[in-house]
């Protein structure tokens, strides 16, 4: 009997921290999206793993952010019609979550996003990084096990497991972050035909004695081509391909580990996505026993049965 796990990278602006300025029409709608999604996965009883960006934790910042790449002072930049407070901090959302139903998992994305094989990161960088991550969320009541890399950029593990962590999310066998870009233009070249189904994963515990619980499948990955050639749910080839991916993890002993951000979720053939996917889930939970884990769930098995 295998799991389903689903992630989310939730960032609000800081995802897109090295744009000219945060980007306006996105960001207005992301932030409901979060309650929206909180809905969603109540209905169905699944529980997540949000990997919160660590800034979004706090109220309040005086750090000058000096020599941060998205420019000093970073957090106090408004635009036309979002406050600064919305774009930067949490303001509410990580208590949404945190309230919910069904027992989410709390996890750390960085915490201002700057992925870890920037121009401008180094080890000392990233450290105060993780440090910042596990102060914001400890003032919070939090304390984060898991770990998603922003952009999925998987560095300084020996780091992530010094500040306490003791999982995230890494690539598939045989694939690196750079693979998928690569995969990607041929991808859209090809109209998405003939792709190989998404992995079922097996967790490990790596050198560090982190568990690597790897990704399978982001849900919103060729949405460009997804949007112009869709007209129903049920050809959603994102639909199928995670179908595929559930049932194989219900018949296995693997782990199919679905990703997302909040703010992909932009209209209602989004929700209609996650909605037939969810559903599926709770389905096989129902006819096959498949577990529904959060990564740190999956973390304590592995790591249990390892030892
Ligand atoms: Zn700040
Ligand atoms: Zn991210």
């Amino acid at each position: 009997m295998g799991s389903a796990v689903i992630s989310l990278d939730a960032e609000l602006a800081w995802g897109f921290h090295h744009y000219p300025e945060p980007p306006n029409d996105v960001l207005r709608h992301a932030r409901g999206v979060w309650g929206q999604l909180c809905r969603l996965f109540d209905e169905y009883e699944i529980p997540a793993t949000w990997a919160i960006t660590g800034h979004l934790m706090l109220d309040a910042c005086r750090d000058p952010h000096r020599g941060h790449p998205a420019g000093e002072r970073c957090c106090t930049t408004a635009t036309d019609d979002l406050p600064a407070g919305k774009l930067w901090f949490g303001d509410g959302l990580v208590d949404t979550v945190a309230s919910a139903d069904v027992d989410h998992e709390i996890a750390s994305h960085g915490f201002t996003h700057v992925h870890f094989e920037h121009e401008s990161m180094d080890r000392g960088f990233a450290a105060d990084e993780l440090a910042a991550c596990v102060e914001a969320a400890d003032a919070r009541g939090f304390d984060p096990s898991s770990f998603v890399f922003p952009v999925n950029r998987v560095e300084y593990r020996d780091l992530l497991a010094d500040h306490g962590f003791d999982c995230y999310r890494g690539h598939p066998a045989g694939e690196s972050d750079r693979g998928p870009i690569r995969r990607r233009a041929t991808k859209l070249a090809s109209g998405i035909v003939g792709r190989p189904a998404p992995p079922v994963v097996t967790p490990h515990v790596d050198e560090y004695g982190l568990v690597d619980v790897p990704a399978s499948l982001y849900l919103f990955d060729f949405q460009g081509v997804a949007r112009s050639i869709l007209g129903r749910v049920t050809t959603d080839p994102v639909v199928r391909r995670a179908v595929a991916g559930i049932d194989a993890a219900a018949r296995s002993e693997g782990v199919f580990h679905m990703w997302l951000h909040p703010h992909d979720v932009r209209g209602p053939r989004d929700v209609a996505r996650l909605d037939s996917i969810l559903s599926h889930v709770a389905a096989r939970r129902r006819s096959h026993g498949l577990r529904v884990e959060t990564m740190g769930d999956v973390a304590d098995r592995v790591r249990a049965a390892s030892r």
